[in-house]
Formats: structure tokens, C-alpha cells, sequence
């Protein structure tokens, strides 16, 4: 999420997003929950004063940072006002991705804005109440969600479209980019699913079809006005190179490399310090180690960062540098982080290594 904001940074300092899990608890039980959300809060999850020192730590990575307060459903607590009070009193830039709930009234929308909010993120991942609600497993979500949106505009605050790419909500994308546009949002996340949590239970797309996908993507991020970032699929920016060198899009700014411990920390709702959220691989904890000392020591985190430290075809490819591949979704197939995006359809000129069972199915 680019709340707007400080230039580029080095991420080997600093992430571009701080995401904190504020709890575990959200009142919808959504298909593909990567939480694995639950009714009620989790009884070890962060305190209130815990959570203000999380803010302290993620403010010494410099001024601005930009942090997500994300759940479960964030409004599930009573201080998160308070909390995006706090942050944006320290120089922090505070966003929030709620749930599409009865929680998330105008009321507390105008709260969150006047606390200093920035944004607020709201996951649609079907352009009609029956895909919407299907995909969400919650009959109403999807007018709850508009309404919502429209109360965030009203409240003054950006708005941020997030949408889960899998099998049952690609042919939905161009309904969803219209209505992103309707609504007047600043920014559309297209997340391409990792397969954690309950989202085990989706299926994702396959890797050819992701490719003409992000081609598609690629010429709605050249019309659209609004922004336009994928979220585990960093080999966007591959594909928006490929398109530059071919003639095919214009050169310019391309989104920033944030990928999991590179550019991106995730702090878990009982203090865990993940690469991501869909890399739940702990590199300590805030309630004992130092969030800023790990995100730039833990072993873990720099070898995430580290182009030479990829193996499979992604440690072969030219363009690891600026993509990297997903290391959340190399976990989620092979358990190690650093193996061969088995996404991404792209296969390195001369390189004659074993190829991800996705791909070695039907070859290159
Ligand atoms: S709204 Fe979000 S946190 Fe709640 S169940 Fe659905 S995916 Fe999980
Ligand atoms: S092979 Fe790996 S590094 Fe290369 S474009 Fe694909 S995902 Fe990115």
C-alpha cells in the first residue's frame, strides 16, 4: 500500500510497509482466509501498550514509514483510533485494510480520519453482490463493503481496492477494475493467491494464464486513473520490462520491488516478526527482540534479499533483481522460501534446471 509519500528507500534499512495483524478476530469466516480468522480475539494477541511500543520500533526505521494496521478484522479492536492516533503523532503514516462488517461505520470511519489516517483498504473480489458474497461466504458483504467505500469517500480518506486473483474471481477483474474506477479509488492491490491459511482451499490460476494476466494489468496501469500494484507477483515488473523492450508500453515508473523481507515486515497478532504474512516464518518476536535490528540482521530477511541466494530457475533469471519471484508462494509449495516462484511462466534463455511442477507439466 503507497500511502503516498517519502521517496524510494534502501530496503535493506528500512521496509516500504510495516504490517501489524492486530488480531486474529473477524466476525466473516471468508473462504481463503489467510488469517484463519476467528469470533474472538486471541487471548495472547498484543496489548494496547505493546502495540504503542510496535509503533515506537516501526517509527526508528525512519520518518514516515508507512504501516498497515491489518487483521482478521482491525476494527474487531476498541483502540484501534487510538492506536492510529498514536501512530500519526509519532510521524507515522497510518493505513488500515477493515473488513466489509457492520463495524466499519461512518462514525468510526470519521474517527479513523480524524486521527490521522491515510487510507483505507476494502477487499472486493467480485464486481456483484453474487460473486462478491460467494467468494466471501457471507451473504451482504459486497453492499456492506460499497457502503463502506462510499462512507470512507464521504470521510474524506483514499480509498484502496484489494482483490484476491484465483480460478473462481479472474473473469471478474475487468467488471472489478470498472467498478474501482466507479468508486474512485486511489489504488487497486490485485493480490494473486499464495495458498496459506484457509486459502488452501482455492485454486490459484495457472501460470500461463497469470502471465496474460498481468499483461492485461500492465495496459490498465497505463489507462486507469487510479494506481495499480500486484501483491505476490512481483514478476508484474518483469512482464512490464519485457512490454517496454518489445515497444509495447511506455518506460517510466514502475512500482517499487516489495516483496516478502524486502521491503516488506509482518508482525503477527502475538508479536511474531514474519518476511510476510504468507510466509510464516518467525525471525523472532517484538515482545523480546528488536524489529528493527531483525528486519536488517535476521538471516532470514537477508537472504530473502539476496538475488544470489534464489535457487531454481528464479536464481538463474536476469530479472531477479527487480523481481525475485514470490518467496511466500516458493514456501507455500516447498516449504523453502528461496526455490522457483512456481507461478510465473517465464523460463531463463539457456537454463536447463528442474522446473516447478507447475511448469514441468506442460514444459516451457
Ligand atoms: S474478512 Fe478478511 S480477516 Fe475476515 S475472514 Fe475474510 S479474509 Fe479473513
Ligand atoms: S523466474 Fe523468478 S525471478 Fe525470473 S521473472 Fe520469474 S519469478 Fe521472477
Amino acid at each position: 500500500m503507497d500511502a503516498g509519500g517519502p521517496p524510494r528507500v534502501d530496503t535493506s534499512e528500512r521496509p516500504v510497509v510495516v504490517v501489524w495483524e492486530l488480531t486474529q478476530a473477524c466476525s466473516l469466516a471468508c473462504r481463503h482466509c489467510r488469517a484463519d480468522a476467528q469470533e474472538a480475539c486471541h487471548p495472547d494477541e498484543l496489548s494496547t501498550a505493546e502495540g504503542r511500543s510496535l509503533l515506537e520500533a516501526a517509527r526508528r526505521f525512519g520518518e514516515g514509514q508507512l504501516v498497515v494496521l491489518s487483521g482478521g478484522d482491525p476494527m474487531a479492536r476498541d483502540d484501534v483510533v487510538d492506536l492510529v492516533d498514536y501512530g500519526t503523532d509519532l510521524g507515522l503514516r497510518m493505513t488500515l485494510t477493515p473488513s466489509g462488517t457492520e463495524r466499519l461505520t461512518p462514525d468510526r470511519l470519521e474517527a479513523l480520519a480524524d486521527a490521522g489516517l491515510r487510507r483505507v483498504a476494502l477487499s472486493l473480489d467480485g464486481a456483484g453482490p453474487e460473486s462478491h458474497d460467494d467468494f466471501r461466504g457471507e451473504e451482504g458483504s459486497f453492499e456492506r463493503t460499497l457502503r463502506a467505500a462510499r462512507a470512507a469517500r464521504d470521510a474524506g480518506l483514499p480509498l484502496q481496492l484489494n482483490t484476491t486473483v484465483c480460478a473462481d474471481t479472474v473473469d471478474e477483474l475487468p467488471a472489478i477494475r470498472d467498478l474501482a474506477e466507479e468508486l474512485g479509488v486511489v489504488l487497486w492491490s490485485v493480490f494473486f493467491l499464495v495458498p496459506v491459511g484457509r486459502g488452501a482451499v482455492l485454486d490459484p490460476i495457472a501460470p500461463d494464464r497469470a502471465e496474460r494476466v498481468m499483461a492485461w494489468l500492465a495496459e490498465v496501469a497505463d489507462d486507469a486513473p487510479f494506481g495499480l500494484k500486484t501483491t505476490e507477483a512481483p514478476h508484474y515488473r518483469r512482464v512490464r520490462l519485457q512490454r517496454e523492450a518489445a515497444g509495447d508500453g511506455p518506460s517510466g515508473a514502475r512500482p517499487p520491488r516489495v516483496i516478502a523481507g524486502d521491503g516488506f515486515v509482518f508482525v503477527s497478532h502475538v508479536g511474531e516478526i514474519y518476511p510476510s504474512g504468507f510466509l510464516p516464518r518467525s525471525a523472532g518476536n517484538v515482545r523480546r527482540d528488536d524489529l528493527v535490528e531483525r528486519y536488517r540482521e535476521a538471516d532470514l530477511f537477508e537472504a530473502l534479499r539476496d538475488p544470489d541466494a534464489l535457487k531454481g530457475k528464479c536464481g538463474a533469471c536476469p530479472f531477479n533483481a527487480v523481481c525475485g519471484g514470490s518467496r511466500s508462494r516458493a514456501y507455500a509449495h516447498t516449504g523453502d522460501p528461496l526455490e522457483a516462484d512456481p507461478l510465473c511462466a517465464y523460463v531463463p534463455p539457456e537454463y536447463d534446471g528442474p522446473l516447478p511442477p507447475t511448469l514441468a507439466a506442460t514444459g516451457p
